[in-house]
């Protein structure tokens, strides 16, 4: 092929991506931006588009083929074309995309999801990890009579206007241009893993209706609650009335079944899902108690045309089916383990200062500190070299997130692994600084 060209080590490096690069230039005179999540517009060197994905990899529409590990930012925790989920989706798309009213998939799905979180007892169906949340939040107002919330700096729980507040740090007066101007009014942050902070703030005020959090740090840094934080927190909620909301949308489904809760034992209020449990396809779902769930059909809306249609439902069911096969979760732990071990490893033998954390299927992959156990430590990474490390590995055919998050699917295997490590160990050498 013409765009590549060969190392000493005889390993493949892409050189260009033309038809790529065409594409994008397309895109972009009829997309915003040329993409269609803002996110994307900054992928160096440009975006990849890409043709087809098959278990572990993918393949662009240059011809050059990538062992994946964006998964889709997540959801395919199966790899690409899973079997099952491939029949119970072609299954269903012949037998209707969408009713707008009940099938056998809804509470079947709805039944897993139980299963997963015994403790909890409804579930509501929604389409995107950002709805979720709002419903939880109008949940827990409802419930409460209360408008005000909490949330730790640097956990995401979607885009909308009051949500995004804390995710970053400002660089100007708002979150995001055209944000709602009295959002501060209502959302008071709070540093993860601080007990003090948050117990200061529930014993300050008595307007709070709900504390969210993701109950393993997944979006800054990929860091574990301080031992009995969250039990801590949930005591703290229970002493002052407030609804304790879990975001799962990324730990749901992948490091367990049952998730941060069966891992840390914690219950919530709300759980919020999305990405894994319908394998790829749009999905997302509230699982909470009676009371709080019950009051959609007392006044507390929760709507969505697309809400609990047949085709995601379809895919729940064959995704949390292949998910719930013994041993699953097992071997996605230690493929996640052996690939940050693989990183550590390669990082001392470099000689590059960085950190690596995992549970579970999910790495962080950080330049230039030597621990990530603060959101501080994340935002204080080399994010300059470590893009360049990007683009380093993208040529050696892996295909990462910006920011050095890394998905494990049940279908990388040890070799996959080995491989990428080989690549990490030329990408290293490549940007050494
Ligand atoms: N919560 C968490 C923890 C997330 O990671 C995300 C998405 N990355 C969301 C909510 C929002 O989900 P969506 O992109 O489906 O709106």
């Amino acid at each position: 092929m013409k765009n590549v060209a060969t190392n000493e080590q005889s390993v493949k490096i892409i050189q260009s991506w033309p038809n790529s690069e065409a594409a994008f230039r397309r895109a972009q005179k009829s997309l915003g931006g040329g993409v269609s999540t803002g996110l994307r517009a900054g992928a160096q060197p440009h975006p990849i588009f890409f043709e087809r994905g098959h278990g572990s990899k993918l393949w662009d529409v240059d011809g050059n083929e990538y062992i994946d590990y964006v998964l889709g930012w997540g959801p395919n925790i199966l790899g690409h074309g899973n079997p099952r989920l491939v029949d119970a989706v072609s299954e269903q798309i012949q037998r209707g995309a969408t009713y707008g009213s009940g099938h056998r998939f809804e509470y079947e799905a709805a039944e897993w999801l139980l299963k997963a979180y015994p403790q909890l007892d409804r579930v509501l169906w929604s389409n995107t990890g950002t709805e979720a949340d709002l419903t939880a939040l109008r949940l827990a107002r409802a419930t409460t009579g209360r408008q005000h919330f909490v949330r730790f700096r640097g956990h995401y729980h979607g885009w909308s206007d009051q949500m995004i507040v804390g995710y970053r740090p400002r660089t100007g007066v708002a979150d995001t241009r055209g944000q709602q101007d009295d959002v501060d009014d209502y959302v008071h942050l709070v540093p993860w893993g601080d007990v003090g902070a948050l117990s200061d703030v529930l014993s300050r005020r008595d307007d709070i209706a709900a504390v969210f959090l993701e109950p393993i740090l997944v979006n800054s840094g990929v860091i574990a609650p301080p031992p009995g934080f969250l039990a801590a927190v949930r005591e703290l909620c229970d002493r002052h009335g407030v609804i304790l909301i879990f975001d799962e949308v990324i730990t749901g489904f992948r490091i367990a079944l049952g998730g941060a809760v069966e891992r840390f034992g914690v219950v919530p209020d709300l759980v919020v899902l999305a990405k894994a449990i319908a394998g790829g396809v749009t999905l997302s779902a509230i699982v909470g108690r009676a009371a709080l769930i019950d009051q959609v059909t007392t006044g507390t809306t929760h709507a969505g045309t697309y809400n609990g249609n047949p085709l995601s439902l379809a895919a729940a069911c064959a995704t949390i089916a292949e998910l719930a096969v013994p041993g699953t979760f097992d071997q996605l732990e230690a493929a996640g383990a052996r690939l940050a071990t693989g990183l550590r490893e390669a990082l001392r033998r470099a000689g590059v200062v960085g950190a690596v954390n995992q549970i579970g299927p999910i790495v962080q992959c950080g330049l230039g500190v030597t621990e990530i156990c603060t959101f501080e430590d994340y935002l204080g990474a080399d994010v300059d070299l470590y893009n360049q490390l990007l683009v380093e590995l993208l040529r050696r055919g892996v295909f990462t997130l910006p920011g050095g998050r890394w998905y494990l699917s049940t279908e990388h295997s040890d070799e996959d692994i080995d491989r990428t490590l080989d690549a990490f160990d030329a990408a290293l050498g490549a940007v050494r600084p």
